[in-house]
């Protein structure tokens, strides 16, 4: 059976939906998407992680873009498509995109469309650490593009992500002009030095939902670093939805001998996520 996907108000399976070739986001990334995870919880069920803030930072994006978007209606494609698939531990992508009505960059007379797909998803916890390599790409400025989840913003970080793939990394570093870290193509920075937890701030840096809850449940202090503090911690972390806690292995030639902060971060964070710790069950949206 083919996946079943949510597409303005219908929830049918993916063939069913087309877009016109002049879909004015296929021209010029005008759209906004999340990326969210649900997960199978030990009862049988599922539950969505951080589903109300998810929505609120897309709700951002759509408003920079002058676009009508409706938390709740959203809310319910979401739940209503994970149930649709039966899908338990998933990705959950939904995405708003501007219409076919003209190829002008004034999008006050397109109209919206929403859409949710829910891939099936395994769980790469406890795998491999990543190598990162600091890209020689700088970060979309915030002055130039506000740090949402704008379609077109990602181009900076595919070309990132492609240099880094052909220096053999496995993910970009984004540093600016003046030596401080910024994130990754997809996740946000912590480090470790002396036992004492920080988060990577930078105005150019999305403001993450794991980077948020990371900070929440480990009172990490967060404030601007420079790629030489960095490159001198114990131990480097990412956080994002679907890296979740990603554990760095180097740094371009700066190895790390581990990630022992990290590893247990990791199984903490996995007992949240799948709702077996009841200080966190406020995070989960059943579905
Ligand atoms: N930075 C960027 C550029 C991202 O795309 C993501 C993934 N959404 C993150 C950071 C991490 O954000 P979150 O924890 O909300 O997934």
């Amino acid at each position: 059976m083919s996946l079943m996907q949510f597409c303005d108000g219908e929830i049918a399976e993916a063939e069913a939906f087309s877009v016109p070739l002049t879909s004015h986001a296929l021209h010029y990334g005008t759209g906004v998407f999340e990326g969210i995870r649900s997960y199978a919880t030990d009862d049988g069920g599922a539950a969505v992680f951080r589903l109300p803030e998810h929505l609120e930072r897309m709700r951002k994006g759509a408003e920079a873009l002058g676009m009508k978007f409706d938390v709740s209606q959203a809310t319910e494609a979401v739940l209503a498509t994970l149930r649709a698939n039966g899908h338990r531990d998933a990705y959950i992508r939904p995405l708003l995109w501007f219409n076919a009505g003209g190829l002008g960059l004034d999008v006050d007379k397109l109209s919206e469309r929403l859409m949710v797909a829910t891939l099936p998803w395994t769980s790469h916890l406890g795998t491999h650490r990543v190598r990162l390599t600091v890209s020689s790409f700088r970060r979309n400025p915030a002055k130039a593009l506000p740090p949402l989840k704008l379609c077109g913003n990602y181009v900076n970080s595919i070309l990132a992500k492609r240099e880094a793939t052909q220096r053999g990394f496995g993910e970009a570093l984004f540093v600016d002009d003046g030596g401080f870290v910024v994130e990754c193509t997809g996740e946000n920075v912590f480090m470790v030095k002396d036992g004492h937890v920080t988060a990577v701030e930078h105005g150019d840096a999305l403001p993450g939902i794991t980077r948020d809850t990371v900070i929440q449940l480990t009172g990490a202090e967060s404030r601007p670093v420079r790629i030489e503090e960095l490159k001198a911690a114990d131990e480097v972390f990412l956080t994002g939805t679907s890296a979740e806690i990603a554990r760095v292995e180097a740094i371009d030639e700066r190895v790390f001998a581990g990630s022992p902060f990290g590893d247990a971060l990791s199984t903490r964070y996995a007992d949240i996520v799948r709702g077996r710790s009841e200080a966190a069950r406020h995070w989960l949206t059943r579905v």
